[in-house]
């Protein structure tokens, strides 16, 4: 199997549209696809289209975020319903703060020496509700302010630096708990890439995580180094959670793997397409 269960599109912080994402995703032999973008299911309904033109098993999904110790923690949902509104109401508010939270970030910025980011960085976002620290990644690259978009995260927008905007998201729980109410498998999502302090160490997120409801744990990312991988294969383990795999496909440049470029689960884990809804019975033994 070649499975893909996190990526973007335009209708968050992604390059490519839900249709192109598919096209590639199939060109590069996905054969189960979920479509993730961040706080929004806009995507969704094209992506589900395409991946039915090409016979791509296709998984509905989302990708929430949420603030635990001034961390900004991502919980993937999978097999989530997103034709019966509970998501864009619980994401009703999201757009707003990402646009006022987006004028902050212009002022650091311009603070900084770098003029007309927020209005740089909306140029770059097609859904302007989906307004990304990624977009102002971006216009930096663009700007030649940055060589790349990782040093923008690394020098100026990334948690705690000297651009950063910390955004009240929901908390665990609450991004759990809108997961389960569209009928989704919340999933913690590249654990490896949390910087936490040891006062607040990853096994205590994961205990809050399970004790919240949480069912599923990415331990193959493309946006977690594979030297956390072991540490993260043992949490699945010891708390039962299903164990997922996603490439975090942003876009065909830079160093993120494409989609479905991400070597098996470890053997004994419980993958998580077993227990995905709406998924055919095959599924359940694969
Ligand atoms: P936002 O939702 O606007 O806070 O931005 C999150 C986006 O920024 C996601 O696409 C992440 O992949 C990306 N991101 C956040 N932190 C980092 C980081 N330290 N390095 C690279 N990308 C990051
Ligand atoms: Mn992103
Ligand atoms: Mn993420
Ligand atoms: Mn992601």
């Amino acid at each position: 199997m070649k499975p893909d269960l996190h990526t973007h599109s335009t209708a968050s912080d992604g390059t490519l549209s839900p249709t192109e994402l598919v096209t590639l995703a199939d060109s590069c032999g996905v054969d189960l696809l979920a479509l993730t973008d961040h706080d929004t299911v806009g995507g969704v309904a094209e992506a589900a289209a395409a991946a039915a033109s090409f016979g791509i098993p296709f998984v509905p999904g989302v990708e929430v975020s949420t603030l635990w110790h001034h961390h900004s923690i991502h919980i993937v949902g999978l097999g989530v319903n997103y034709t019966d509104g509970v998501l864009d109401s619980a994401f009703a508010r999201v757009g707003s703060q990402r646009l006022a939270r987006g004028v902050e970030i212009g002022r650091k910025l311009e603070a900084l020496g770098f003029p007309g980011a927020y209005e740089g960085a909306l140029r770059f976002a097609k859904n302007p509700g989906s307004l990304s620290r990624m977009h102002f990644a971006r216009w930096m690259k663009l700007n030649r302010y940055v060589p790349n978009v990782q040093d923008a995260f690394d020098k100026y927008l990334g948690d705690g630096c000297p651009a950063f905007v910390e955004t009240v998201w929901p908390t665990v729980g609450e991004g759990i708990r809108i997961i389960r109410s569209a009928g989704g498998i919340p999933v913690l999502a590249h654990p490896g890439r949390y910087k936490l302090e040891p006062e607040h160490p990853l096994s205590s997120l994961v205990e809050l995580f399970v004790s919240e409801g949480g069912r599923g744990i990415e331990v193959c990312s493309g946006s977690q180094s594979p030297d956390t991988e072991r540490s993260i294969e043992a949490f699945a383990r010891r708390h039962g959670l299903f164990a997922s795999v996603g490439s975090d496909f942003h876009s065909l440049s830079g160093h993120r793997p494409r989609p479905g470029d991400l070597h098996p689960l470890p053997e004994g884990l419980d993958p998580v397409w077993r227990h995905i809804p709406g998924l055919s019975e095959s599924f359940r033994s694969a």
